[in-house]
């Protein structure tokens, strides 16, 4: 299982130092969401912009340790080009890897194929260091706030 570790550190090490989706967004049309993890210090800003199907585009900024900057790069690639349900079910796919339920409470394991994940597999780690796991899900929470929001103005449409 070394070999797969190794694997994992290197693709975190890769997104700290070479982020992707970094940036922002003119706000409005993007929607933003601001998250702050008191924790560890992290801090960052997500972008959205939503064309009424797809997430067409996604920046973050901030600053803040090595896994909480790689999830947030992570993330934003694993969600774009999403519709609001495709993205739901990568959060929670997400939060069953770090062994969390959908409110981010303590789960039970649950079988993931982890090929399915693509390099988010590389955050699983995580998941045996509590102190971190805040870290890891700064990006994830902040970036449901918006996919919240972004549902909110579908129901709100179809009435
Ligand atoms: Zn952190």
């Amino acid at each position: 299982m070394q070999g797969l570790e190794d694997l994992y550190r290197e693709i975190i090490l890769d997104h700290y130092k070479n982020p992707r989706n970094s940036g922002t967004l003119e706000v409005p049309p993007a929607h933003q969401a601001d998250g702050y993890n008191p924790l560890c210090g992290d801090e960052i800003s997500i972008y959205v912009n939503y064309d009424g199907e797809r997430i067409t585009d996604i920046k973050n900024s901030g600053q803040g340790c090595s896994i909480s900057r790689s999830s947030a790069s992570l993330m934003t690639n694993a969600v774009k080009g999403k519709t609001i349900a495709e993205a739901r079910e990568t959060i929670k796919t997400f939060k069953r890897l770090l062994l969390l339920d959908e409110e981010g409470e303590k789960s039970e394991p649950v079988e993931i194929d982890l090929r399915k994940l693509g390099e988010l597999a590389a955050l699983q780690g995580v998941s045996k260091f509590p102190a971190r796991i805040k870290c890891a899900t700064l990006a994830w929470n902040t970036f449901t706030q918006i996919v919240d929001e972004l549902d909110l103005q579908i129901d709100g449409a179809n009435d």
